[in-house]
């Protein structure tokens, strides 16, 4: 809005300016020629006046050929006085059409003072426009301190509530009552219960924690404000601290109200834990927050809501009795919950009748609600890419690739030989993961390139699992080896397109030694105090607890356990490269095949 009235002033400046030096050029050209009284009485005499126009001080004249000229008189003075002190012939007179026009008022004093006004009006528009820009500049430091909260009002029509989230049925039991804290205080106060100030919601991202505090204040009817955790750290100090009050105090203003924090870790974490100057800052921020906490009376009807993924780094003061003392954990939704999301999201988008949001539920195992609606929405823009009516299947499953592994890049050609190797190294994970009991399924085979990598395996679990086994691990560690294995035995050569199975061989591994306990040789335990040191943004994990002793012995584990991972997996691909090289044949042929072509391949297994 601003902006628009400052362009609007600079367009109507520009304007002004361009219309005055306009007239000054253009009147002298149009100025008829001046004449005077006895050349006037002798054109009359002589019939050659055509009409005369009488202004205040000026007589315009047309001639009897059209041209014009003008003859300055007193204005105190009329025509026909005038006429009469020289003797004019009545008779001729009376041939001329004579007007008067007398000057209105505006039009006269706008004439007269226009051109005094208009340098003034150039340099108050100056000096104002100059004004109003220092004075944005001291706006914007004063409110440096004023929480960003943003605002939503339920009474929009842009209301969430419950029926909104899907899945996550018990978080949302456990808000039920919150909703009733907010509408019905008084219930509660009777009976001397305190309503809790604080509700901390967990859960990964993308789970609809935003979502469901927002539900909430729909479900409530109340205003939600919402500010992310990271927005009060800034550079200087105090800040942080200036903006939770301002926060606290619009809230309570605006009782009865949800505030919600996201990413709460980003100033709750665990305090002395950080390392550099930008600690000091979110200490005081955090202090600030469990002051207003404290502070305010019970029956101010204002509920902190907060998000976070990492519960283990908050402060405990945060989660002590009287502040963020209730918790509600949202989980990845499962296969029944992703059905769910699909249908809330899929309202308005016209999918193809025979779309089984099942089974797309079924295909996309490990998705967040922010996934899948954001699978949707690409499934959409695609089907709108190709004007199409309706969301068809191929225009989800499409989709599916895309979220998960980026979008295709068809533009990154490989030449024959990369194909060639690409297709063995993939069809090498594909044999593997075939050839093991423990392993999920193949559901894709692709060498189209896709973000970094080349091409991609793509496994998908039967179901959702929480727990994984030994060894389900061990050979999943085969599985990610078999790639480069395979290249090795066909061509006798590596390449680089190994390059992150290594890397996420060697991080399994790892875990397997020092996270699960799964190796016989170093012990139920685990290695390594995972502490979080915050230094300039960035984590380091991981403090040693263990002896140099002890990291030599988990590094030649780590070789050996990768090591045997190799060794099946090369003896699955010697054994097998019949199909090996069937698999390679298919991809050649058609980039990408999917689950029922690649078992078709092993059919005749039998
Ligand atoms: P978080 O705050 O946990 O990171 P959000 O609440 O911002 O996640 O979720 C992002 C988007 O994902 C939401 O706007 C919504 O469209 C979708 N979403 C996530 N979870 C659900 C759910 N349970 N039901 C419906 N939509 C969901
Ligand atoms: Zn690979």
């Amino acid at each position: 809005m601003k902006k628009i009235t400052k362009q609007f002033l600079i367009a109507f400046l520009f304007f002004l300016m361009f219309a005055s030096i306009l007239s000054f050029i253009t009147l002298p050209a149009e100025r008829p020629a001046a004449v005077n009284v006895t050349t006037l009485l002798a054109q009359i005499d002589e019939e050659k006046i055509e009409s005369i126009t009488v202004r205040e001080n000026q007589l315009d004249i047309t001639l009897v050929g059209g041209a014009k000229q003008v003859l300055e008189k007193e204005s105190s003075e009329s025509l026909s006085t005038l006429l009469k002190n020289y003797n004019v012939n009545p008779d001729k007179l009376k041939k001329i059409a004579i007007d008067v026009k007398s000057e209105s008022g505006v039009k006269f004093w706008a004439v007269a003072i226009l051109p005094f006004l208009i340098p003034f009006l150039f340099i108050f528009g100056f000096f104002w426009f100059m004004m109003r820009q220092a004075q944005g500049a001291n706006n914007k430091a004063m409110s440096f301190g004023q929480s960003r909260a943003r605002e939503f009002n339920p009474n929009k029509k842009l209301k969430i509530t419950f029926n909104d989230v899907a899945g996550v049925k018990e978080a949302k039991k456990e808000l039920v009552e919150v909703v009733d804290f907010l509408k019905n205080p008084k219930k509660f106060l009777a009976l001397g219960a305190k309503i809790p100030k604080g509700v901390l919601l967990l859960g990964a991202p993308g789970t609809g924690k935003t979502l469901l505090a927002k539900a909430v204040a729909g479900e409530a009817n109340v205003p939600f404000f919402s500010i992310s955790g990271s927005e009060f750290v800034e550079m200087f100090v105090g800040v942080g601290a200036s903006r939770v009050r301002d926060l606290f105090n619009k809230a309570k203003k605006n009782a009865p109200c949800i505030v919600f924090i996201d990413e709460i870790d980003a100033v709750g974490r665990q305090r002395g834990a950080g390392l550099g100057g930008s600690h000091d800052e979110r200490e005081q921020t955090l202090n600030q927050i469990l002051v207003e906490m404290d502070g305010f009376d019970p029956r101010t009807n204002v509920i902190i809501m907060a998000a976070t993924n990492r519960p283990d780094v908050l402060d405990s003061a945060l989660l002590r009795p009287g502040r963020f003392d209730r918790r509600v954990t949202l989980d990845m939704p499962d296969i029944n919950d992703r059905e769910e999301i699909l249908k809330v999201h899929s309202k308005e988008k016209p999918l193809a009748k025979n779309i089984s949001l099942r089974k797309v539920a079924e295909r996309t195992p490990g998705f967040s609600g922010a996934d899948l609606s954001n699978l949707l929405n690409e499934a959409a823009i695609l089907a709108a890419l190709e004007n199409k009516k309706e969301v068809s299947e191929y225009h989800i499953l499409h989709s599916i690739d895309k979220v998960l592994l980026g979008p295709e890049r068809r533009s990154y050609i490989l030449n024959e030989k990369e194909k060639e190797i690409t297709a063995y190294h993939e069809a090498g994970h594909a044999l593997v993961a075939h050839e093991l009991p423990h392993t999920d399924p193949v559901s894709k085979i692709s060498i189209v390139a896709r973000g970094s990598a080349a091409g991609f395996t793509l496994k998908l679990p039967t179901e959702d699992r929480r727990l994984h086994s030994r060894s389900e691990f061990l050979e999943d560690l085969a599985v990610m080896l078999a790639g480069q294995v395979a290249e090795r035995i066909v061509f006798n050569e590596v390449t680089t397109g190994a390059q992150s199975d290594l890397r996420q061989a060697t991080t399994l591994a790892k875990k397997l030694i020092t996270e699960y306990g799964m190796s016989e040789k170093m012990g139920l335990r685990t290695f390594g105090e995972r502490e979080e040191l915050i230094f300039l943004g960035k984590e380091i994990h991981e403090q040693r607890d263990y002896s140099e002793k002890t990291a030599e012995e988990i590094d030649k584990e780590i070789h050996r356990l990768t090591d045997e991972a190799a060794v099946l997996a090369e003896k699955i691909i010697k054994e097998k490269r019949r199909y090996l090289d069937k698999i390679v044949i298919a991809l050649k042929a058609k980039e990408t095949i999917e689950t029922d072509e690649f078992n078709a391949l092993f059919a005749d297994k039998e």
